[in-house]
């Protein structure tokens, strides 16, 4: 195993390994670091993705045993009961196994030439006269050194080595604490729908899904500011007024925890000769918590940029902010918005929630969502909709909320 190469990528999840795919196909010489013995294991995440970002991100169709099922829509519960569903013509979303997922993705970098070391953490950073130069692996009990000439942090959340390179760290105040279950014995879904539960005392600062698989099973999950994340998975099980009826005999199968950073972007993913996507940069929808097409969107900028750098011979800060900018100018507008309604949903209380759903669903939001087809740009979607002079009262409705959220 030769110590140097042009890029060290660390961290083998979909962030990672799509950096590492892009930036080998571009022609650099790239080794991904992944610290577990398995791509992909363990999962955390439900794997939910819109069909439209996989298309933007040049994935769609995945492979088939990939997809466990497609959705046409979604129904969303309010904490007392109302309900507002928006269904779609055609499949708007798919979940995905999460463990295939990442292997696919990491055999599509390999194929395009990068190196993987499993079983390899990366202890820290290299650092010479303030620039990153490469990484501290642990593999077998030792620890190497390993030299490159940009390194890429894809560890996630929480990220080790982003504070020790310089880059700005998470908002803590926006990460919420999340659970992901697997269940059997599920009853009155449609296979075709999401699901989505809102209410503070259930899922505190967000909100909880259920997402039916083909085999009979589902997913379900939540994450929440406060509060325990397995207990309140239990009351909402067995206190939901909707979600009890569909939940109260299910049978938990597995059970997995990890944090979701809702803050937006950090505003320094870089530094000299380091990078940072995905999770660890926080480049997570505000409104959703969906992580994978919105960083991996990111990713792909930042391959760019790390490879225009080493063309020409440039890891310097000022070259690599490029990155940043970059990618403002593809989501800056989104994550404004998508922040916006993060903190007008957190203020709202459950008897404004309920009057929201019921509101959607008395004014034919649905019809007004049909033209929406990208719901990761929820910003510009959002100003689609909103061009739809029927939808002026939904705006003002909205505006209300928005204001007596004291913002
Ligand atoms: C409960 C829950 C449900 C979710 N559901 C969805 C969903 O439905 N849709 C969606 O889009 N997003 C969802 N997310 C968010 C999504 O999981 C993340 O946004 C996504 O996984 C980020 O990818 P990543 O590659 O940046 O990080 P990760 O997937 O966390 O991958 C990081 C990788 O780096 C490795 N690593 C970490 N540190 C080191 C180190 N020092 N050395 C070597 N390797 C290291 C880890 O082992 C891991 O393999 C969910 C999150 C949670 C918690």
């Amino acid at each position: 195993m030769k110590n140097v190469s042009d890029v060290i990528v660390i961290g083998g999840g979909p962030c990672g390994s799509f950096t590492a795919a892009n930036l080998a196909r571009l022609g650099a010489d790239v080794t991904v670091f992944e610290e577990h013995a398995e791509i992909g294991v363990p999962s955390h995440c439900a794997g939910h993705l819109s069909v439209e970002g996989l298309k933007h991100l040049g994935l769609y169709p995945l492979p088939a045993d990939v997809v466990e099922n497609t959705f046409h829509g979604a129904v969303f519960h309010s904490p007392m009961n109302k309900e507002f569903s928006v269904r779609f013509e055609s499949p708007i979303t798919c979940t995905v196994n999460r463990v295939l997922f990442d292997k696919h993705l990491a055999r599509m970098a390999e194929n395009d030439g990068a190196r993987y070391c499993l079983n390899s953490q990366v202890e820290s950073l290299i650092i010479k006269e303030g620039s990153v130069k490469g990484a501290i692996v642990r593999q077998d009990r030792k620890n190497e050194e390993y030299l490159a000439k940009i390194v890429i942090d894809a560890e996630g959340i929480p990220s080790k080595v982003l504070r020790q390179a310089g880059g700005s760290t998470l908002n803590r105040q926006m990460v919420v604490n999340g659970v992901h279950a697997e269940v059997e014995n599920v009853r009155d879904i449609e296979s075709d729908m999401v699901e989505v539960f809102l209410g503070n005392d259930y899922a505190p600062g967000f909100y909880a899904w259920l997402i039916p698989k083909r085999d009979g099973k589902a997913k379900i999950g939540l994450a929440a500011k406060t509060g325990n994340p397995k207990k309140l998975l239990q009351r909402l099980m067995t206190k939901h007024p909707a979600a009890s009826k569909k939940l109260s005999n299910a049978r938990i199968l597995q059970t997995a925890f990890h944090p979701i950073t809702l803050g937006g972007p950090i505003p320094k993913p870089y530094s000299s000769g380091f990078l940072v996507v995905g999770d660890a940069a926080s480049q997570v929808k505000p409104t959703t918590g969906g992580g994978v097409v919105f960083g991996m969107t990111c990713t792909k900028t930042a391959a760019e940029v790390a490879f225009e750098s080493l063309r020409r011979n440039d890891f310097s800060t000022e070259f690599l902010s490029a990155y940043q900018r970059r990618c403002e100018d593809v989501l800056g507008f989104d994550v404004k918005i998508m922040l916006r309604i993060r903190r007008m949903l957190n203020a709202m209380s459950d008897s404004k929630i309920d009057s929201a759903i019921d509101f959607c669903a008395r004014h034919g939001v649905d019809n007004a969502l049909q033209k929406v087809r990208d719901i990761d740009f929820q910003g510009k979607s959002l100003l689609r909709v909103l061009r739809n002079p029927r939808m002026l009262p939904v705006l003002f409705y909205f505006s209300y909320l928005y204001l007596s959220a004291n913002l």
